[in-house]
C-alpha cells in the first residue's frame, strides 16, 4: 500500500485554507458566543499565509508541516495559532525524513500533534477545547491502523472522531481558554477550536481521496 507523500501534505494544507475560509463566518459566530469573536479571522489569516508560503515550497511532508507550523505561530495572534502550530510542529518531528506516510506514520503524526497541543495548552479531554477534537482523532486513527486500515481510512476515522468530539463539546463547561471566563454560561455552545480542528482533519481525509 502506497503511503501519502508531499503532494498529500500540500493538498491537506491547501484544502484546510479553503475550508477555513468557507467556514470563517460560522467560526466567528461560535467564538462570538463563548470567546472574543475572532477565531474564524485568526485561522483564515493564518492558513492563507500558509497557502502563500507553500507556493514553490518543496520537501518531505514533515518539511511542509514545519513550514505551516512556523507560519501559523508567527501570523496568528490568538491562542489557536501557537496551539495548532505546536501540534503541527510536533507532528512533523514524528514523521521527519519520511517521503511517504503509511498508516502507522499517520498515527504517529496525529498522536504527536495531540500530545504537542496538550503539553502546550495544558487542557485535558473534556475541557471544551480543540483537544476534544484532536484526542479522539488520534485514538480512532490508532484503532483503525491496528485493524489494518489504509492511510486514507485512518484519516477518515480520525476525521469522523474529531467531528464527534467537536459536537460533544456543546454541553460542556469550558475549563481552559477564554471561554472558561464564562463558567457555566459556556455550556450550550460548540467550542470554535474543536470545530475548526474537525474541519482541518476532514480536509486531511479528503486530500487522501476519502
Ligand atoms: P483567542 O481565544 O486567543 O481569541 P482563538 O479564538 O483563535 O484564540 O482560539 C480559541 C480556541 O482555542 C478555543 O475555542 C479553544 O479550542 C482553543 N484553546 C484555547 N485555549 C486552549 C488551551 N489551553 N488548550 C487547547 N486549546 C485551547
Ligand atoms: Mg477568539
Ligand atoms: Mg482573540
Amino acid at each position: 500500500m502506497a503511503g501519502l507523500g508531499a503532494d498529500w501534505a500540500r493538498d491537506w494544507l491547501l484544502r484546510t485554507a479553503a475550508v477555513i475560509a468557507e467556514h470563517r463566518t460560522e467560526l466567528l459566530a461560535l467564538d462570538r458566543a463563548i470567546g472574543d469573536g475572532d477565531h474564524g479571522e485568526n485561522l483564515d489569516r493564518g492558513f492563507q499565509a500558509v497557502a502563500s508560503k507553500l507556493d514553490g515550497a518543496e520537501g518531505t511532508p514533515a518539511d511542509l508541516f514545519k513550514l505551516a507550523a512556523t507560519t501559523l505561530i508567527s501570523t496568528v495572534g490568538g491562542a489557536s495559532g501557537p496551539l495548532l502550530g505546536t501540534a503541527l510542529l510536533k507532528g512533523s518531528v514524528a514523521v521527519q525524513g519520511r517521503e511517504e506516510l503509511d498508516s502507522d506514520a499517520l498515527v504517529a503524526l496525529l498522536t504527536a500533534a495531540r500530545d504537542g497541543l496538550v503539553s502546550r495548552g495544558k487542557a485535558e479531554p473534556g475541557d471544551k477545547t480543540m483537544v476534544d477534537a484532536w484526542s479522539p482523532a488520534a485514538i480512532a486513527a490508532g484503532e483503525a491502523a491496528t485493524a489494518g486500515a489504509s492511510p486514507a481510512e485512518v484519516l477518515a476515522a480520525a476525521a469522523e472522531a474529531a467531528e464527534g468530539g467537536a459536537a460533544a463539546t456543546e454541553p460542556l463547561v469550558a475549563r481552559k481558554g477564554r471561554a472558561s471566563y464564562l463558567g457555566e454560561r459556556s455550556a450550550g455552545h460548540r467550542d470554535p477550536g474543536a470545530q475548526s480542528s474537525a474541519l482541518i482533519l476532514r480536509a486531511a481525509a479528503r486530500a487522501a481521496g476519502h
